[in-house]
């Protein structure tokens, strides 16, 4: 029952049991099509969230196998750029068919690694598969223009073309979604690739990795590299490599997009979100509730389009008690134990940050209504858990407002009228998303205009657009000027040549040189 033992990572069987009876296995890397042990000599544990247990280890490259990596997706760059289209695209098309065939797969290594339910984590999966099946659109998607005649015997057109080597430095909150908004854009465009997963997370990559050379990608189109700051420099500085993408914390975003601009590189950087739940009085308000629960505590808060602040609206504020009950009756538990609604946070360390978060609340007089500090979860003593809290009386000003928390934590505000809510949404630093629960058209409208946020769902909690669209965002959210996938994406992985010829009949032909600017 041991399968792809000693080939990319040791994948467990079952959760919890890994194929390793000995030692802790290793993560490898992936450099120039083989999966590599690291000669590093320094190396991260990756724990069992729901338990804290060792269960791998991950190296911090050294910076020799950094430039085998580069160097490998440079040499494979001159080859498959030049290779077909329709052989990009068959690739990709057996690639979203292995996803599918290994969903269940890929959901347990995040499940082991980054905490959340299984459920979740094939949710996880299937938002990162669409983004490969819209690749497989790539012979629609790089199409150029063309204007004819636009003087006498002459046309201009224009190539869409790849860029060099891209790069992909990811979080650990979407372990598969996200490293899958990356590679497979870049790659279909005909660049090679160098990714960068969490060093929290890199199990589920490692075998995103398997399966796109399973699915004929050719050797060093797809490189990765594990490690923390010293990665992250080298992706910023190599000159071979020509844009990044990046998503995660602004502390980190901020850094990369200004060291890697610095450096001539285009740079892509999602960031960190405080994404406001506005609750009309006129909502549906089962539905409302549910939505606004489901969307605070899934994944325990660790998504960035988590709706982590409710503005509760007018006499909608009379919900709250009815919120919490909701709240209540969700299950905290392993992500890989049947019925678990709320999954452990990543590290104790998020633990701590998060419960000091709640407590500035009490601290600055906010109230809390449902307090998940002390949650217990039986047989999983040791887990980073946080239940389902709920903070009232919330004010701008507050610490537990101004940051993310990043957990399973809702902080509510109440407003007036919908123009306060405005207000408050587009004061907010950051700009990731929102949503608004109304039954009145005119009300939806205006929000959706007057909010400066970049994703807005109308009586949709999460709305993270599909592939055909871009995942964009505003403010201190995102910093770059092209966003991921859809129309941007592929406007940020490729570059434009333009070609005007002329093709004049013989006794059209210059019979002196022309010195003035053609017009
Ligand atoms: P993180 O910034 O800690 O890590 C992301 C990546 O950056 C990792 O690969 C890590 O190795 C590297 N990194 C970490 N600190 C660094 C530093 N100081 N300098 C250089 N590199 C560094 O983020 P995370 O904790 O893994 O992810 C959670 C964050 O990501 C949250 O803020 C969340 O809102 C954000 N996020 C944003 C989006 C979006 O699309 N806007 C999506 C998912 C997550």
């Amino acid at each position: 029952e041991v399968s792809n033992c000693n080939l990319f990572v040791q994948v467990p069987l079952r959760m919890g049991r890994m194929c390793y009876s000995s030692s802790v296995p290793t993560t490898k890397l992936f450099i120039d099509g083989k999966f590599v042990e690291s000669k590093s000599s320094e190396w991260l544990d990756i724990h069992n969230p729901a338990t804290n247990e060792v269960i791998s280890r991950v190296p911090k490259a050294t910076h020799e196998e950094m430039l085998a990596a580069a160097d490998s997706c440079s040499r494979a760059y001159h080859i498959w750029s030049e290779t077909s289209i329709l052989t990009r695209q068959q690739i990709f098309l057996r690639y979203q068919q292995l996803i599918k065939d290994n969903i269940k797969e890929l959901a347990k290594l995040i499940t082991l690694e980054q905490g959340k339910t299984l459920a979740d984590a094939e949710g996880d999966v299937f938002r990162g598969l669409q983004v490969a099946e819209h690749a497989c659109s790539i012979t629609s998607l790089m199409l150029g223009e063309t204007l004819p005649s636009i003087t006498k015997d002459m046309d201009t057109y224009t190539f869409r073309l790849p860029i060099g080597v891209c790069a992909g430095i990811a979080p650990f909150n979407f372990p598969a979604m996200i490293p899958l908004w990356m590679f497979p854009m870049g790659m279909v465009c005909g660049n090679t690739y160098l990714l960068k997963p969490s060093e929290r997370v890199p199990g589920c990559t490692m075998l995103l990795a398997k399966l796109i050379q399973d699915a004929g990608a050719p050797d060093g189109t797809l490189n990765i590299i594990h490690g923390q700051h010293a990665a992250v420099n080298f992706i910023c500085d190599h000159p071979a490599i020509k844009a990044i993408s990046f998503v995660g914390s602004n502390q980190a975003g901020e850094y990369i997009y200004e060291r890697g601009s610095k450096n001539g590189k285009r740079v892509q950087s999602n960031m960190g979100a405080k994404n406001h739940g506005v609750v009309m009085p006129d909502a549906n308000k089962e539905n409302t509730l549910n939505q606004l629960v489901g969307a605070a505590f899934g994944a325990a808060g660790q998504r960035c389009m988590a709706l982590s602040t409710a503005i509760l609206v007018g006499e909608a504020r009379n919900w709250l008690p009815e919120l919490v009950e909701r709240a209540k009756s969700l299950r905290v538990n392993a992500g890989d134990q049947p019925g678990a609604d709320v999954g452990p946070l990543i590290s104790p360390l998020a633990k701590d940050r998060v419960t000091s978060l709640i407590q500035s609340g009490v601290d600055e007089g906010a109230t809390v209504l449902l307090d998940g500090r002390n949650v217990k979860v039986k047989g999983y003593e040791n887990g980073n858990f946080v239940g389902p809290t709920v903070i009232s009386n919330v004010t701008p000003d507050m610490k537990c407002y101004k940051e993310e928390i990043f957990g399973p934590v809702l902080v509510v505000l109440e407003a007036d009228s919908l123009d306060e809510a405005i207000s408050l949404v587009n004061k907010n630093q950051y700009g990731n998303g929102t949503a608004i629960f109304t039954t009145n058209g005119a009300t939806a409208r205006k929000y959706t205009h007057e909010v400066d946020v970049g994703q807005i769902g109308v009586n949709v909690p999460i709305p993270v657009p599909l592939p055909m669209f871009s995942f964009t965002g505003s403010r201190n959210s995102f910093r770059g000027d092209t966003n991921f996938y859809g129309k941007q994406g592929i406007q940020f992985y490729t570059q434009i040549k333009t070609v005007t010829s002329q093709w004049k009949a013989e006794d059209a032909t210059l019979k002196s040189p022309a010195v003035t600017m053609p017009t």
